[in-house]
């Protein structure tokens, strides 16, 4: 599809509300450019004229032409002039496709933030709910989703402790590649000359970030260890790391410390008494799917036998808070196997259950492979979604995180589901960005959240050859960041 811009730059934002009808088409953006061939596409043109801004949506679908337009006075600030062309290039797009996505032309990743925005502005409930239905065309269902969870977060975020901090350990490792990942995480087969040196680096970039703390007189509120799947690591090399976190820094006001043992087949019970020993509280064991063909199909070596396994062994070493990972539309998979999975799930009782959609970015391997995108195409995962959400509600679960990718299939979101009291503190805060997050490890991104004005970030290089070459530069960032408080 091409879209063509004249007047404007809202290149972004139209882009993004042609992905939710065409996820799975490139978008070519031009500026003023003439007349195109392509049987998709869609001129936006804005022009000022004495009258005050006309705004002209036009587009082309198949052999089919539609075209809205409005003129606004003319000191209608450019972000309505993107919503207002948005609203009108998503009803032309819905009026052909005949498909409403739920969001509306609400793009951006945090849709409860903005609720929690616009409480914090004085607007009431029912005003802010008036405005994402009119001006942004969120669905009745989503709104009721985006509000059970602002509410479910609300007393999290009032427990925020001021001055504190969480920590994240990235392990960019893990067994095998799963099909879909477009995480830098790489396979222990070819990563495993690797690791010596980064959990050199690792360790070392730790005990900066203890000092950066400690000097800055932050607390250190919750911590997350997440990758790629820590539990990749032998367990000496887990206990170097977590051994280096409980030395480093102050413990004594840690509310939630997570590890990721997101691969059923990488956990043993010597990394769970080594997890257990370092006073982790809570675990992460994902099965994504309970169906060892779509297990398969999606390049996981474990079945899922083994998670119920894992997710025993967990249970019996004392992990009061496990949270299990499900993925609603896996490649093969169905409505019915993935109900299937949920339910399975849903036996064993974890305090988390993360339902999250299949989203396809572009280092996905399966986003070169078009028999694989036709089945997705055709995936009922609507269904899944809603599925998971009437039943874990039922179940006595409440969503209290949610967030959107792009190129998820369908426009869903992603939800983490918890039974009451057992929510993970460090999602909540990283999705709301209400608390600094200091980072360390390959792709690992340091977030500093003020107490007023804008967050920063820092980066780390991304994959962790680059890390390790490029360490000294990690550690000159990391101390620039003392500036910051
Ligand atoms: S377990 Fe997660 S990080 Fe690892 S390869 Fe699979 S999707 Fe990527």
């Amino acid at each position: 599809m091409t879209i063509n811009l004249i007047g404007n730059s809202f290149k972004y934002e139209m882009e993004a509300v042609c992905k939710l009808f065409f996820p799975f088409e490139k978008v070519v953006v031009t500026f003023d450019a003439p007349v195109t061939e392509d049987p998709r596409c869609a001129c936006l043109r804005l022009r000022r004229t004495r009258k005050g801004i006309r705004l002209l949506v036009l587009v082309r679908y198949d052999k089919q032409t539609q075209a809205r337009h409005q003129t606004v006075s003319s000191d209608t600030p450019p972000a309505e002039c993107e919503r207002l062309f948005a609203c009108m290039l998503f009803d032309i797009l819905a009026a052909f496709t005949g498909v409403r996505p739920g969001w509306g032309v609400l793009t951006g990743i945090r849709p409860v933030k903005r609720i929690h925005y616009d409480a914090t502005q004085g607007l009431s409930q029912q005003e802010i709910h008036a405005r994402l239905r009119q001006d942004f065309y969120v669905s009745e269902d989503k709104l009721r989703l985006a509000q059970l969870t602002a509410d479910h977060e609300k007393p999290l975020l009032d427990s925020l402790p001021p001055h504190s901090f969480s920590l994240y350990v990235s392990i960019p490792f893990c067994p095998t590649r799963c099909n879909y990942c477009s995480f830098v995480s790489q396979a222990m087969a070819q990563a495993v000359k690797l690791i010596p040196d980064y959990l050199d680096c690792l360790c070392q970039e730790l005990v900066s970030i203890a000092s950066l703390a400690r000097d800055c007189g932050l607390t250190l509120d919750t911590i997350y260890v997440g990758g790629g799947t820590p539990t990749s690591l032998t367990a000496t090399q887990l206990d170097r790391v977590l051994t280096v976190v409980s030395s480093q820094f102050d413990l004594s006001h840690l509310r939630e410390y997570t590890v990721e043992a997101g691969r059923p087949d990488t956990v043993t019970q010597d990394k769970l008494d080594c997890l257990k020993h370092h006073g982790v509280t809570r675990v992460s064991i994902n099965p994504q799917t309970m169906d060892n063909c779509v297990l398969e199909a999606i390049g996981r070596r474990h079945t899922a036998e083994q998670t119920i396994q894992a997710y025993e062994m967990a249970r019996h070493t004392g992990f009061a808070y496990i949270n299990m990972d499900l993925i609603a539309g896996l490649l093969f998979d169905t409505a019915e196997g993935f109900c299937r999975s949920l339910d399975i799930v849903r036996t064993l009782s974890p305090e988390n259950i993360t339902v999250h959609t299949l989203s396809l970015k572009r280092a996905a391997q399966l986003y070169h492979d078009g028999a694989s995108l036709d089945r997705l195409r055709r995936n009922p995962i609507a269904d899944m979604v809603s599925y998971a959400q009437q039943a874990l509600i039922a179940d006595g679960y409440a969503p209290y995180y949610l967030y959107r990718q792009k190129n998820t299939l369908g426009n869903q979101e992603n939800v983490g589901y918890a039974q009451k009291g057992c929510e993970s503190l460090y999602n909540v805060y990283i999705m709301e960005e209400v608390q600094t997050i200091l980072a360390a490890g390959a792709a690992a991104s340091t977030k500093l959240v003020p107490e007023h004005g804008k967050i920063q970030r820092v980066y780390n290089y991304k994959y962790p050859f680059e890390y390790i070459r490029s360490f000294d530069e990690i550690l000159r960032r990391k101390d620039a960041v003392r500036t910051f408080f």
